[in-house]
């Protein structure tokens, strides 16, 4: 019998997980990672310690690219997913190349939300998700004293940090948006931004941004209400959303993620969903849960190869573990103390 061929998309803490899973569970099937990113999996929380300056970049890698070829795991960088045909159990690259599976498990993560009235400076707002951000960050940093943060989702906070690290002067825009996914409430707000203040960031509630324009010094020009702001950098921190959109077209049951059962299944024989792009459903609740963090993203990975794999394993999340926050069920692992 032809050898299994099992594709997983996505490489990071869920997508490594899953495929040194599936080959420790089947030392012979072909495993495939394809991988838009152009790096080995390295550890998305270390990208403020590179920011700041106090580990270089091997120190964000938890196992090299040999280690894939040891494990006879083939990995595709710098290779893109744009579709998939569930009738054929294929995926479609960008450069159009076509590859057959006999099992996929989606694991492509979140990509940084901007909201819709802020579209139009998108090109000139910086965030921070991927090891290429964090080098954008760190080039730009060399020429800019101020920076101006807006939103203030959990990595702005992580990064706010280390701007401080670095003597930058940072000016912080907290609109009701602020720290999500944690509870928005009042007096988290208040406090937020009190630490804020008592850290020597200006602090500017509930104000809008108006237009962002870059000046011919490479400066920008923000009009925040009636104020108007010349800063550095710009960055924009309104949360991740699933990066599914290459998906809307291929059947696959989609909500704000991937939705799937307990199990991890998409509802299609041999496909699962894992990491912050799945949407799970809890039987307990009746709903569905999302994902967020590396240690959850790195367990969903797990569990996604183990039922692959034959397995019938459920995820044993415990329904007190799942809060609300606007209308969104979710469960996280990180934490972050400002
Ligand atoms: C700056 C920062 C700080 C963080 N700090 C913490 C923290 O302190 N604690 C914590 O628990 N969590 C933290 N997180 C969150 C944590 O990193 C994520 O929850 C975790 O990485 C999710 O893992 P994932 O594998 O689901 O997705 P991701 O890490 O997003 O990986 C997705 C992978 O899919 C690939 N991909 C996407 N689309 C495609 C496609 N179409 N084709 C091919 N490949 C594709 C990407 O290139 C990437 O390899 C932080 C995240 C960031 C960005």
């Amino acid at each position: 019998m032809a050898e299994k061929h099992f594709i997983v998309i996505g490489n990071g803490p869920a997508g490594k997980e899953a495929a040194f899973t599936l080959r420790e569970r089947d030392p012979e099937s072909r495993i495939t990672v394809i991988s838009k990113g152009r790096a080995s999996s390295y550890t998305p929380h270390l990208l403020p310690d590179l920011v700041a300056g106090k580990i270089q970049e091997e120190d964000l890698y938890g196992c090299s690219l040999n280690s894939y070829a040891e494990n006879d795991i083939k990995l595709r960088c710098c290779q893109e997913v744009v579709d998939l045909n569930l009738l054929k159990n294929e995926v479609v690259l960008e450069h159009k190349e076509v590859l057959s599976f006999d099992g996929l498990i989606i694991a492509v993560g979140g990509t940084p939300r901007i909201p819709e009235n802020l579209l139009a400076y998108k090109d000139l707002m910086y965030t921070l998700k991927t090891l290429e951000d964090a080098k954008i960050w760190v080039k730009k940093l060399q020429q800019s004293e101020s920076v101006l943060i807006i939103g203030g989702d959990l990595t702005s906070l992580v990064l706010t940090k280390a701007l401080i690290h670095l003597n930058k002067k940072v000016s912080f825009i907290l609109n009701e948006d602020a720290f999500w996914p944690l509870r928005y409430d009042d007096d988290l707000f208040k406090e937020a931004a009190q630490r804020l203040t008592d850290k020597g960031i200006k602090v500017l509630y509930d104000r809008n941004i108006k237009k962002i324009e870059q000046l011919q010094d490479g400066t920008n020009k923000v009009q925040v209400d009636d104020q108007v702001l010349q800063v550095g950098m710009v960055g924009a921190f309104f949360g991740l959303v699933p990066d599914i959109g290459f998906l809307a077209h291929s059947g696959l049951r989609i909500d704000r993620g991937i939705l799937v059962d307990k199990h991890l299944n998409v509802g299609v024989e041999n496909i699962y969903a894992a990491g912050d792009c799945a949407q799970i459903y809890h039987p307990d609740i009746k709903d569905y849960w999302i994902s967020i963090g590396y240690e959850n993203a790195r367990m969903l990975g797990r569990t996604a190869a183990l039922n692959l794999n034959c397995g019938c394993r459920e995820e044993e999340v415990k329904p007190e573990s799942i809060f609300e926050v606007q209308g969104i069920n979710i469960n996280t692992t990180w934490w972050t103390e400002f």
